[in-house]
């Protein structure tokens, strides 16, 4: 299998500036040395807490921020790099869905306005009639009549709105999605059926997705594998069958048994970990592992030093001084 998408070591740092002459008084590290790989027509889940930097994380990789180093490489080639006419290029290969599809709308541009926008900017259809199939047929692509083709975002409900975001990301075929919690927004009787047709275009057009999401349970079917963040850093990263069966960071752990059980014999019986306090600021984060704070196994070598992103078993990369300590044992928080 190849990788499409190679992120290494990718760091966004914002300068927070103060007084009259906006001297930069401190950094914010929203994201801090961030690796990972997506291969070709596979689907990676980046979870975490509201503030972790996993959208920081998708939007840099997009070039809709500038990341302050690191690399990310679509087949290959160095996107954060990349500027002017090549740049405007290789957008055709990689776009990004938004949580609320209200608002990456444009309120004044009708469905067909907005889909046929990006066939024309990139020259893949040139003809009035040649656009408007290419319109008809992204429509009926993403479950939506064409007949609703001059109508404007406010006169469809959330998840057709969500839908019209859908089709305009796929217009030009790419080959990376970023999902930005692209079901965060809905009503938990849509965000099934979204899902379901994100899974149905990725085979149908091959394409390699990003999926970023507060909630493990979304990303449990759709991805193959997920990285989990925590201020700014990968904390566990592995496939999915192995995070949810056999969970090692501490973090991670917490995240898992948040989630409900749907046999309540079994729902009542489960141990769940709730984590003390809100995450820090990432203002002022806490030295050593980020999460120490936290942490209900934290030991005094967490207070000052990173943990490393390591690989305890293979495929299975943790950042715990804990688990690495123990060879690759998680800490029983869950029992067994
Ligand atoms: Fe907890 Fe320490 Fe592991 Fe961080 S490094 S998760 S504080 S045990």
């Amino acid at each position: 299998m190849t990788a499409l998408l190679d992120i290494e070591n990718l760091k966004v740092h914002f300068p927070v500036r103060r007084g009259i002459l906006m001297r930069q008084v401190a950094t914010v590290k929203a994201v801090d040395g961030v690796s990972f790989s997506v291969d070709k027509g596979e689907t990676l889940g980046l979870v975490g807490e509201s503030g972790c930097g996993k959208s920081t994380t998708a939007r840099a990789i997009l070039r809709l921020i500038p990341a302050t180093s690191g690399s990310a490489r679509l087949e290959g080639t160095e996107l954060l790099k990349l500027g002017g006419s090549k740049l405007r290029q290789k957008r055709r290969d990689m776009q990004m869905v938004f949580q609320d599809p209200y608002a990456s709308l444009n309120p004044r541009m009708t469905v067909f306005d907005t889909l046929a926008e990006p066939l024309v900017v990139h020259g893949v259809a040139r003809k009035n009639s040649e656009v408007e199939d290419r319109v008809r047929h992204l429509m009926l692509q993403v479950g939506l009549s064409p007949g609703y083709m001059r109508r404007y975002p406010h006169e469809f409900s959330g998840g057709q709105r969500q839908r019209i975001g859908i089709a305009r990301a796929v217009a030009l075929k790419p080959k990376l999605v970023v999902l930005d919690e692209p079901v965060s927004a809905l009503d938990v009787s849509i965000q099934a059926q979204i899902v379901n047709l994100l899974m149905d275009l990725q085979s149908e057009l091959g394409l390699t997705y990003v999926f970023v999401a507060h909630d493990l349970a979304v990303v449990r079917h759709v991805c193959r594998a997920i990285a989990v963040m925590y201020l700014g850093r990968i904390v566990e990263r592995t496939s999915t069958d192995k995070l949810f069966s056999s969970p090692k960071h501490p973090y991670t752990q917490a995240l898992l048994s948040a989630i409900p059980v749907p046999d309540p014999e079994r729902e009542k019986k489960r141990k769940r970990l709730v984590l003390l306090g809100e995450v820090p600021s990432p203002l002022n984060p806490p030295p050593g592992c980020h999460f120490h704070t936290r942490c209900p196994v934290a030991v005094d070598k967490c207070k000052k030093e990173v943990p490393n992103l390591e690989e305890v078993e293979p495929g299975h990369f943790v950042s715990c001084h804990v688990v690495k300590e123990r060879a690759g044992l998680a800490p029983d928080l869950l029992g067994s």
